[in-house]
């Protein structure tokens, strides 16, 4: 076997005889003190003495010495083997290796340094990491961009910096999947160094991460982001007197100018070296009464060696006191630890009993006294003029009776805007549209690729085009709203509200988006900071029926509803809405149990946006509206063209060239009268020919599962074009049942054909397909089933393919099992 490269390892991965040479040790300060006072140290060599795959401890010898240490001390010493000592001592090696790259390897092991970036929501963790790594994540004015973890390297001062960017969390708790993901990566990934990405303008707020980053007696140090927002306020800050005294050096930074970035690094490269002066493990003083108690809890936890070594005790004992269960769970799977839980049980009760509050209420609030203090001492603010002015237009904004209406005067407005002023350029495109298909229609010899090009591609993607321009007014008003600080306003608004559906007040704004466009409401859901709200509420968003769904309404209540048709219009809205409140009930219930956030409803300074920002805002959501759903639309619809459109060979049940012919040649006949006959037959031709293609057959196909729902085929077949965009719905219809749709009248005639449409096969024969039960069950199945694929391709986006699967069954099973009930009960009144 030749080995390639010097892999780190474990020192206890070692073999008897082996050598290691120290890269790393890992865990906590008091951990690390305790083993290097051993003489564990960086870059000295350790001998394995006795190691067996059973045997605890091992035996070493390290500096001349003979020292045993436990498995799961060892575990936490990084080594790399030095490959011309293996040679030297097992003969059986037969590659020839270097020592001077094994050298370089050492070198490089000794001086990379993993960084972690925690910190709240909107900090500037990702913009941080992008400058000093010169990636180009995502950044956004809004919280909850960073979903998932990204790793980058640079290189500085002769250091190999890697970089985590973690989600934005403003605690690390049990509360949210986020947080508990924080905790993990650091319990687990144990980064050398820590970095507290701190919003100045919310310094105290920030303080409550940074105070349980320094219960766990990790390394780390604080990026004061955003100094120049404090600066501007002429805010005065004494940090390097905080620094002083939370242990944890503060470097100030404005991450989106690249300002500090260099000096936090070289101040991380310090701390890893151990030479800042300021870096040391300082407490946080809880008062007597707790400090007791975990002191009490510490002593116990103390004994049992490997939960000491895993977590800092002090920090074990705060955690078990908050009665944080998903560290509880944790410490239980070490083994002996029955007699730790029943302490802390006793001194929550206690606790508790002293307070009578919670006894994570007490720990917290000791920690913001203790942040309030400091601030106290170090923070000055030096006039209150911006927070003055935005207090006082909140007083307005966000009034008990007036918030509501100006709120909604707001929206209307925004909505009224997006239509009326929209609809100019959509008419544009649309003729553009045309004349495009036209053109291109006219140089294209006639074929497969003609109708490929003409109907497949530039009616399936203009489709999704001509909406451009309404969706960048929406998104230019959205990111004004955001902008100036109004979102916030409006959330706080429609807060609680929302909270009786389990919902936060931020999820209102994807909702009513959601009427417009889906796939954009999909999106905005990012401005959710906590995963649980932005699940729940891209997970309702399909049921309010966007704009594409209304044709089909309209057509169906004209032809089947000649009386009360705006109240069955809007009854079809109302029970989407409805259907939303019972099923974010339900979904909270079944997935998020668990997980009440204790959430904190932020009003930030309004701002006056500049144009250009709101600009870009608008453009970044535009740009993905276009790319991302271009492709999946621009796919589908080839897809369902195709499918409609092959196979050519089809034999007809009757010869409609010669019936043509016959037409044609009938003198009898008026010109007037020809037309009408042929154009007929060419319609009933291409019905024909629909019904034995491939979407035909599927249409067929699916029967059995539509026809509980009085459906037929062409019913079938419409809802699975549907599936591609709501819009291709009515144009299905209009092929299948036999009517031309290229202007308004035929609509007309759509409707007259609807109600004289009888079943072609089956069971019910002869009998008349629709009445306005079965239409009212098909305005639901619209309503509720499957999206569209932009909308199902936006969620896997935003949460994961499982949700998006997740949404595709369940929304298609509701509109079901609705269309189903209101037939079945229905036909048992009419
Ligand atoms: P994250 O959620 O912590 O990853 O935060 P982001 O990196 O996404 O940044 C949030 C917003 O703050 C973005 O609009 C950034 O451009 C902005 N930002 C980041 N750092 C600074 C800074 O130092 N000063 C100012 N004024 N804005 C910043
Ligand atoms: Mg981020």
């Amino acid at each position: 076997m030749i080995k390639t490269e010097t892999p780190t390892l474990n020192l206890s991965n070692l073999v008897n005889g082996e050598k290691g040479i120290i890269t790393k040790v890992l865990g906590h300060g008091a951990f690390r003190k305790r083993i290097s006072e051993m003489g564990f140290v960086k870059g000295k060599t350790v001998t394995v003495i006795k190691n067996a795959p059973l045997q605890d401890p091992i035996e070493y010898k390290i500096m001349g010495s003979h020292v045993s240490l436990r498995r799961s001390e060892a575990n936490m010493i990084e080594v790399i083997v030095p490959l011309d000592s293996v040679i030297n001592e097992k003969t059986n090696y037969n590659g020839t290796f270097l020592t001077d790259s094994t050298n370089e390897i050492i070198e490089k092991q000794l001086k990379t340094i993993n960084v972690a970036l925690v910190g709240n929501p909107n900090s500037g963790k990702t913009t941080l990491f992008n400058f000093a790594t010169g990636k180009h994540e995502r950044v956004g004015n809004y919280g909850g961009v960073t979903v998932d973890t990204k790793e980058a390297h640079f290189d500085q001062g002769g250091y190999r910096l890697n970089v985590t960017d973690l989600p934005g969390t403003y605690s690390i708790s049990e509360y949210s999947p986020e947080e508990l993901y924080v905790r993990k990566h650091i319990s687990e990934n144990k980064p050398d160094i820590v970095v507290n990405v701190i919003d100045s303008s919310n310094i105290e707020r920030n303080l409550f991460l940074t105070s349980q980053l320094m219960d766990m007696n990790i390394r780390c140090v604080v990026a004061l982001n955003m100094y120049d927002d404090l600066e501007r306020k002429g805010d005065s800050f004494n940090y390097k007197e905080l620094a002083k005294i939370i242990g944890i050096p503060i470097v100030a930074t404005v991450a989106s100018k690249g300002m500090g970035i260099k000096e936090l690094f070289n101040t991380i490269i310090d701390v890893y070296e151990s030479r800042n002066p300021i870096a040391r493990h300082a407490h946080i003083n809880y008062g007597t009464n707790i400090e007791e108690s975990i002191s009490r809890l510490k002593n116990e936890i103390k004994k049992n060696k490997k939960l000491s070594d895993s977590f800092y005790p002090r920090y074990t004992a705060i955690k078990l006191l908050e009665a944080d269960s998903a560290f509880i769970d944790q410490v239980a799977s070490f083994p002996d630890t029955a007699d730790i839980l029943l302490v802390a049980e006793n001194e929550i009760n206690s606790l508790e009993k002293e307070y009578k509050e919670k006894s994570d209420t007490i720990i917290a609030d000791a920690k913001y006294g203790f942040i309030h203090g400091v601030l106290r001492e170090t923070y000055k603010h030096k006039e209150l003029n911006k927070i003055q002015t935005s207090q006082a237009i909140d007083v307005i904004m966000t009034h008990k009776y007036l918030g509501f209406p100006i709120f909604i005067l707001f929206l209307w407005l925004m909505f009224q805007l997006t239509f009326s002023v929209g609809s100019y350029p959509m008419d544009w495109i649309d003729s553009g549209i045309g004349h495009l298909s036209g053109l291109i229609g006219d140089i294209l010899p006639a074929g497969s690729l003609h109708d490929l090009i003409v109907d497949g591609i530039i009616g399936g993607v203009g489709g999704v085009i001509v909406f451009l321009p309404n969706i960048l007014i929406l998104f230019f008003f959205i990111s004004l709203m955001e902008d100036t600080g109004y979102m916030a306003r409006a959330a706080f608004i429609m807060d609680k509200l929302m909270h009786k559906m389990g919902l936060h007040g931020k999820s209102f704004i994807p909702l009513i988006m959601g009427f417009g466009c889906n796939v954009p409401a999909i999106m905005a859901t990012r401005t959710l900071e906590i995963r649980k709200d932005r699940i729940l509420t891209m997970l309702i968003v399909p049921l309010m029926s966007c704009s594409a769904r209304l044709p089909v309404y309209v057509l169906l209540i004209s032809a089947f509803f000649p009386t009360n048709q705006g109240l069955v219009l809007l009854s079809i809205y109302m029970i989407g809405i409805l259907l939303a409140v019972i099923v974010a009930l339900v979904f909270k219930k079944i997935f998020f149990a668990k997980e009440d956030v204790p959430f904190v409803m932020e009003l930030p300074p309004y701002r006056i946006p500049t144009l250009k920002n709101t600009l870009v805002h608008m453009w970044d959501k535009s740009l993905q509206y276009l790319t991302k759903m271009g492709t999946v639309i621009l796919a589908a619809s080839i897809i369902i063209w195709a499918l409609g459109y092959f196979p050519r060979d089809i034999e007809y049940s009757k010869d409609y060239d010669k019936e043509a012919a016959s037409i044609n040649l009938n003198s009898n006949l008026t010109d007037d009268v020809k037309e009408t006959h042929l154009s007929q037959l060419e319609i009933d031709k291409e019905a024909e020919r629909l019904e034995n293609s491939y979407i035909g057959q599927i249409g067929h196909f699916i029967v059995p599962a539509i026809a509980p729902l009085g459906f037929d085929w062409k019913i079938g077949v419409s809802i699975i074009t549907g599936l591609a965009a709501k819009e291709i719905v009515i144009s299905s219809m209009g092929v299948l049942y036999q009517a031309e749709l290229s202007a308004d009248e035929n609509t007309v005639n759509l409707k007259n054909k609807l109600q004289e449409q009888v079943f072609t096969s089956g069971p019910r024969i002869g009998e008349k397909v629709f009445n306005p039960l079965v239409a009212y069950g098909m305005m639901l199945f619209i309503l509720i089933y499957f999206p569209c694929v932009a909308v199902i391709a936006a969620i896997k986006k935003e949460a994961n393919g499982n949700w998006a699967i997740f949404t595709m069954f369940y929304t298609t099973a509701l509109a079901w099992l609705i269309a189903f009930t209101v037939y079945q009960v229905g036909s048992l009144f009419l």
